[in-house]
């Protein structure tokens, strides 16, 4: 834990720290924990391959969704869903292999009703499942826009329900966002985790989501204690910000937080992507190894400088850069 970091290090070090997450753990993803054992002992180095046969180096949906959300916001914060769909229609465009299930099918109702809410609606409506990890994956960009705790809420919830009608989904984005704040504002884990809680404890009671925020409270509130059997890689977005939570709560460095994420399999380039955003704001850019960052080409790397500058710039107006250093002399 770094107390004095710069907020820039810290944007720069989520965002990358999402991209290296996304890349080392799309080699696993799908496997179990016991067969990513057998293959790599433990898995530390960025390989490629997996089911999406990639160069090692490539990233998957997670980054570039996130990706979108970054340019969205730094396009319009105050409305940024019209310019983040755009982002993501160029992405779907591209013709990746690794579009989500949920992102799918809102994708083909978006192309019928030209409505991002709307179509997710429908969606969640037609198969009551959209609590999946396709929001929580690309919400980290918000926590470096938004700093009043109400108007971070409303985006995460629009945000995340562009494609994830479920409250639950923009609920754990929410406090996702928030324990990312504690960590740019320079607090420890628990600290940065118990004051999200709170957060969410006296935010939500006067939003109609309420019920679920205090569901969602209860499964998690003891997160980092849990013993490590029970973490659920899957790709429900609760079990995957409890392993996130718990990777970043149980080690002592980016390495060691996001090595533990990516080896528990399952949805691993997910639960990397999203345990890599995390510890990146909490241990800065500099504690990322240099051999993963390494793997990415100068273009790859370009889009993730584009993506950061994008984010520094908002922070004077939203208390960014100095902004946040003054907010955390006032904690
Ligand atoms: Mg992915």
């Amino acid at each position: 834990m770094i107390k004095d970091m710069s907020p820039v290090e810290s944007i720069r070090g989520g965002i990358y720290g999402l991209a290296v997450g996304d890349a080392l753990g799309a080699a696993v993803e799908f496997m179990t924990k016991e067969e990513i054992q057998a293959r790599y002992g433990v898995l530390q180095d960025i390989v490629g391959g997996g089911w999406l046969n990639l160069r090692a180096g490539d990233w998957t949906d997670d980054t570039e969704m996130a990706l979108a959300v970054a340019e969205g916001v730094a396009k319009d914060p105050e409305n940024p869903v019209p310019y983040i769909g755009e982002a993501f229609l160029r992405w779907r465009a591209t013709n990746p292999p690794d579009i989500g299930g949920t992102v799918r099918a809102v994708f083909h109702a978006y192309d019928l009703v030209k409505d991002w809410h709307r179509a997710a609606k429908q969606i969640h409506a037609r198969t009551g499942k959209t609590a999946g990890n396709g929001a929580l994956m690309r919400t980290l960009p918000l926590a470096f826009v938004y700093q009043d705790v109400l108007v971070l809420f409303t985006h995460s919830m629009e945000v995340a329900r562009m494609t994830h009608w479920d409250p639950e989904a923009g609920l754990t984005c929410y406090l996702y966002c928030l324990v990312a704040q504690g960590f740019l504002r320079g607090r420890e884990f628990g600290e940065s985790y118990n004051n999200a809680l709170d957060i969410l404890r006296k935010v939500i009671p006067c939003a109609e989501v309420g019920e679920v925020a205090a569901g969602l409270i209860d499964k998690l509130a003891q997160v980092a204690s849990w013993p490590a059997e029970a973490l659920k890689p899957t790709g429900y977005t609760v079990d995957t910000l409890a392993c996130a939570l718990w990777c970043v709560a149980n080690s002592k460095s980016f390495e060691e937080a996001v090595v533990k994420a990516v080896n528990l399999g399952g949805d691993a380039d997910t639960v990397g992507a999203v345990t890599g955003g995390l510890a990146g704001v909490m241990y800065g850019y500099e504690a990322i190894p240099d051999r993963w960052v390494a793997q990415f080409t100068s273009a790859q790397r370009e889009r993730l400088e584009g993506a950061v500058a994008g984010l520094i710039r908002l922070a004077p107006e939203n208390a960014g850069a100095e902004g946040i250093a003054e907010l955390r002399v006032e904690d």
